[in-house]
């Protein structure tokens, strides 16, 4: 399955594709996760990035284009993968497009997981990661079970600089003008499934497990 998660920053992307990618077995690609990962090497890539990110504004299309199609022309991409953060933008789509018909095969589906917008921005403020792991947490709605250490690893949490208020609030402007015009993109090519992103986590879970026709509960 080739698979792209669709949503507002926030809408519980990255959360949902930790647990989907271990049901499905399929490698997980997210280019903030790939962007964030440069920067911790100190790279060229990552100080690139970090100039767009902390300002809440993408990274320019070539830079994330270029990363995609070297990832997924990987051998472990070729049963299939899961997009999470990715296409962002129009041309991004459209460059994906491209690459998957050279590739000779095409996406599967496309998960737009919605959530109305006056959550996203509790969502973000709120949310910590591990800086050994990359596990997702939320202060309020999926807190770990010791203040500030990773259940999975042991790992400590912070905050992502970018998920500060103001930044979040530039983030879902960058959303609404460039990434939302995906869903009609999606939509016209009969791929996008709409999931109610506003439920519990699990709940969210089960839509996306119905949408990809797998029973698990
Ligand atoms: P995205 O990858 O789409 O930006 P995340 O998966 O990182 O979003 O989730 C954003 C924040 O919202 C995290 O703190 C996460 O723990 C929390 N979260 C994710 N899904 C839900 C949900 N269904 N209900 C409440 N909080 C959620
Ligand atoms: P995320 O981890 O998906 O929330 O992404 C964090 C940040 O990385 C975004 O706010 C962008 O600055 C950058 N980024 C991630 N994915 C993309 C993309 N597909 N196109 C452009 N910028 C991206």
């Amino acid at each position: 399955m080739k698979i792209v998660l669709l949503g507002a920053p926030g809408a519980g992307k990255g959360t949902q594709a930790e647990v989907l990618v271990k049901k499905l077995f399929l490698p997980h690609i997210s280019t903030g996760d790939m962007f964030r990962a440069a920067i911790s090497a100190g790279t060229d890539l990552g100080l690139e990035a970090k100039s767009y990110m902390d300002k809440g504004q993408l990274v320019p299309d070539e830079v994330t284009v270029g990363i995609i199609k070297d990832r997924i022309s990987q051998a472990d991409c070729r049963e299939g993968f899961l997009l999470d953060g990715f296409p962002r933008t129009l041309a991004q789509a459209e460059a994906l497009d491209t690459l998957l018909a050279e590739m000779k095969t095409s996406l599967t589906a496309v998960l737009n997981i919605s959530v109305p917008a006056d959550r996203l921005i509790t969502r973000l403020t709120g949310r910590r990661m591990c800086r050994q792991c990359g596990a997702i947490y939320h202060l309020l709605y999926n807190a770990p079970q010791k203040e500030n250490v990773c259940d999975v690893c042991g790992g400590e949490l912070y905050q992502r600089s970018d998920d500060k208020e103001e930044t979040v609030r530039n983030r879902l402007k960058v959303y609404e003008t460039q990434t939302a015009p995906l869903i009609a993109y999606y939509q016209e090519k009969g791929l996008l499934h709409e999931i109610n992103g506003d439920q519990p986590i699990n709940e969210v879970m089960v839509e996306l497990g119905q949408a990809l026709g797998q029973k698990w509960s």
